[in-house]
């Protein structure tokens, strides 16, 4: 059996005429012999509603409860493709997580796929049956439904295409493909046609949101190639694997950048061993994801301790933050929402010094104010204030990709 897994985001699933045009998608793979897997998210931004609904009773949600919540929204999806296809002549039958036996860790709105049983899902497509799995969702070990955090439907399709041996996993969406930027803020960005899952684990994670960063992730360790396209045309899109050549002189291979920053400094900590360990372990154990890391030069026996957040963590950031600046007699904690990262990534950028100092320059140019710098072996990453975000990515790209 030749299977393959196809992914529809919320855009391609949002009405009636969206899931024809899907089904029409799946209906032409199995034509021509495979045995189709889809993972279908919620229609829309039915997402975000559904955390609006949450939002008007409390700013903090039970996170089971949120996570029951949340996971009706790819119910609804699934359920309506199957009749879709049932209308168009074609057996089909949906599962949600629970019932293909996708099984996560037991971190309620960020779990982690720690398995997946085959059985059902191989018993039917043994049937004949087309298989619509619910993206997003899976059961802990208590039976409690989890969801695997914003984006997290790619990240269902890709496991589960690692999972059956699947001969390609093909992730449509809204867009041609990866493009050099957010094509919905570079109009010159261009497609990228190959992309190395190295490169493309730096764009998700700093912001690119065409991919879910643990989808790559697990595409990376099981070897599996994404092909990134349309659900709109039949375009071939972005292909993401390993060993792409370093590219032909390309230095930067996309810009990426993110909104979804929040930036806590601690104010005034006294310069002492064991304060950054007692800090970032306090967020560690609440499960908080600290991305940038920026320490002042202690001036007088105290210094300040600045670190981003993701906005959905930005509550208990704060409070864990307060907590160690009263224990430590630090002066206080102040919190910056109007922030962003803008970040550009390549390989090639290794071998090519000047890298850095060409996009600070750029971003000088636009007379904008770093506020911290971040750096890996292949990005480069500036935090700087949320309104000109769209301006100096559009000026970063117009230096570096032609
Ligand atoms: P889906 O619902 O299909 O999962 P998403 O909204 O999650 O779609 O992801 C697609 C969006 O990602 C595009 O509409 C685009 O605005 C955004 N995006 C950000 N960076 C990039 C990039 N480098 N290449 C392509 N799309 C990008
Ligand atoms: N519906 C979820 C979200 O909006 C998951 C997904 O679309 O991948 O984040
Ligand atoms: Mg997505």
């Amino acid at each position: 059996m030749k299977i393959i897994v196809q992914k529809f985001g919320g855009t391609s699933v949002a009405d009636a005429d969206r899931l024809r045009n899907v089904a029409r998608k799946v209906i032409k793979a199995k034509d021509n012999g495979y045995a189709p897997v889809v993972v279908v998210s919620a229609q829309g931004d039915t997402t975000d509603m559904l955390l609006e609904k949450a939002a008007e009773i409390t700013d903090r949600p039970n996170a089971r409860e949120l996570d029951m919540l949340l996971s009706t929204g790819e119910q609804i999806s699934i359920a309506l493709l199957a009749m879709t296809l049932h209308a168009m002549g074609y057996p089909a039958i949906s599962l949600t997580g629970q019932q293909v036996g996708i099984m996560t860790d037991e971190s309620h709105t960020k779990a982690k796929i720690e398995d997946i049983e085959r059985n059902r899902i191989l018993s039917e497509l043994n049937k004949g049956n087309i298989v619509i799995v619910a993206g997003f969702q899976g059961i802990n070990c208590h039976n409690d439904i989890t969801t695997l955090g914003r984006g997290g439907s790619d990240t269902t399709a890709v496991a589960l295409a690692a999972a059956l041996g699947a001969e390609s996993c093909e992730i449509y969406t809204d867009v041609d493909g990866v493009y050099s930027a957010d094509p919905r803020v570079v109009k010159e960005a261009k497609k990228i046609d190959e992309v190395s899952y190295d490169e493309m684990l730096e764009l998700a994670s700093l912001g690119a949101r065409v991919l879910h960063l643990r989808c790559v992730e697990i595409a990376k360790k099981f070897g599996t190639p994404l092909h990134v396209r349309s659900s709109f045309n039949d375009q071939p899109g972005t292909i993401v694997r390993e060993g792409i050549e370093m590219e032909k002189g390309r230095v930067v291979t996309g810009i990426a950048h993110n909104t979804n920053v929040v930036k806590i400094t601690i104010k005034g900590v006294p310069d002492q061993p064991g304060v950054a360990s007692r800090l970032f372990g306090a967020l560690a154990d609440r499960e908080v994801n600290v991305d940038m890391i920026i320490q002042s030069a202690s001036r007088k026996g105290i210094n300040d301790i600045s670190f981003t957040v993701g906005k959905e963590d930005k509550t208990l950031a704060v409070e864990v933050a307060q907590d160690l600046a009263k224990a430590m007699g630090a002066e206080g904690v102040e919190h910056e929402e109007n922030v962003a990262k803008v970040s550009i990534v390549g390989a090639g950028m290794i071998s090519h010094p000047g890298v850095a100092a060409r996009m600070f320059k750029t971003i000088a140019d636009t007379g904008v104010n770093i506020q911290m710098i971040s750096t890996s072996d292949i990005s480069i990453s500036c935090v700087i204030d949320a309104e000109h975000t769209d301006r100096v990515v559009k000026a970063i790209h117009s230096t570096f990709i032609n």
